[in-house]
């Protein structure tokens, strides 16, 4: 069976590079369209709506959001209660956010999927900075991307923190008597290690693990050249969420 696919946000970068993977997987088959300004009312056959709330109308097994993160939590709240299941790669939801989405996911026994990143190797270096945490408590989380990015830090980076702070001894780190002659120089703090967001024209997302000791240092680093590398991991995610009664966050709960 088809799996049917609305694409909310399907004229920016990542949404328009998902679009053409469903239009590529014989598998999946575009359902609906959502872009708020667009005057077009259907591109190749494809109903084209502004509004969400106009595709209610509409059958649609999984909604996919690339948009930006002031109107994500709303529409991943719009597609659980309509049971439509979310994959949703738009980045800048809050803690409280994702667990109340998982809530009303296993409420109405919807599955769904929150991945800040939807690239394996930025899976899987989360995977060995967590790993590394346990015998380097010295930090830092690098993340580089386009200057077009909306939110800082990057979803990756914070989701990457929090996994470093499940195996991470607590450690404030910094000499205890650092002074900021510029504020913000040392970055965002999360958990006493810090986070720094580079944005650049040129670049797309990429990370780096920074880890020091004495007399030795460990550095994880991923680069997505290009915004097919999160496509693998969108189409997994739309194929296995149709089978949950949940919604997880993270691709790893999924692999
Ligand atoms: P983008 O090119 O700016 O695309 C966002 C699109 O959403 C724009 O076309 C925007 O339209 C549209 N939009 C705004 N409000 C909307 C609404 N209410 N309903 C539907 N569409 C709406 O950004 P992007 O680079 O594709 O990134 C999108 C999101 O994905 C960001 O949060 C980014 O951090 C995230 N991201 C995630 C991953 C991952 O692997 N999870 C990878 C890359 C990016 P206008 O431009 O006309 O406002």
């Amino acid at each position: 069976m088809m799996i049917k696919v609305i694409i909310s946000g399907f004229k920016g970068r990542m949404g328009s590079t998902a679009v053409d993977m469903v239009n590529n997987d014989p598998e999946l088959e575009l359902a609906a369209l959502i872009d708020p300004y667009t005057t077009e009312k259907e591109v190749d056959g494809i109903p084209v709506f502004n509004d969400k709330a106009d595709v209610l109308g509409v059958a649609a097994d999984v909604w996919v959001d690339f948009t930006i993160p002031d109107v994500a939590y709303a529409n991943t709240k719009f597609a659980i209660e309509h049971n439509i299941c979310p994959v949703v790669g738009t980045t800048g939801f809050t803690e409280a956010q994702i667990s109340e989405l998982i809530d009303l996911s296993q409420s109405k026994k919807i599955g769904g999927l929150i991945a800040p990143n939807f690239a394996i190797g930025a899976i899987l270096v989360m995977e060995f900075a967590q790993k590394a945490a346990q015998y380097f408590p010295d930090v830092e989380i690098i993340e580089l991307h386009h200057d077009k990015k909306k939110d800082a830090p990057s979803g990756t980076a914070v989701k990457t923190a929090e996994l470093i702070k499940e195996t991470r001894t607590y450690k404030k780190q910094g000499a205890a008597d650092e002074v900021e002659t510029l504020p913000g120089a040392r970055g965002a703090e999360f958990d006493g290690m810090r986070i720094h967001s580079v944005r650049l024209p040129g670049l797309v997302a990429h990370q780096e693990v920074i880890f020091g000791a004495n007399g030795e240092g460990l550095t994880l680093r991923h680069d997505s050249y290009d915004r097919v590398s999160f496509m693998g991991g969108v189409n997994l995610g739309i194929k296995k969420v149709v089978n949950l009664d949940t919604l997880v966050y993270g691709l790893e709960h999924l692999l």
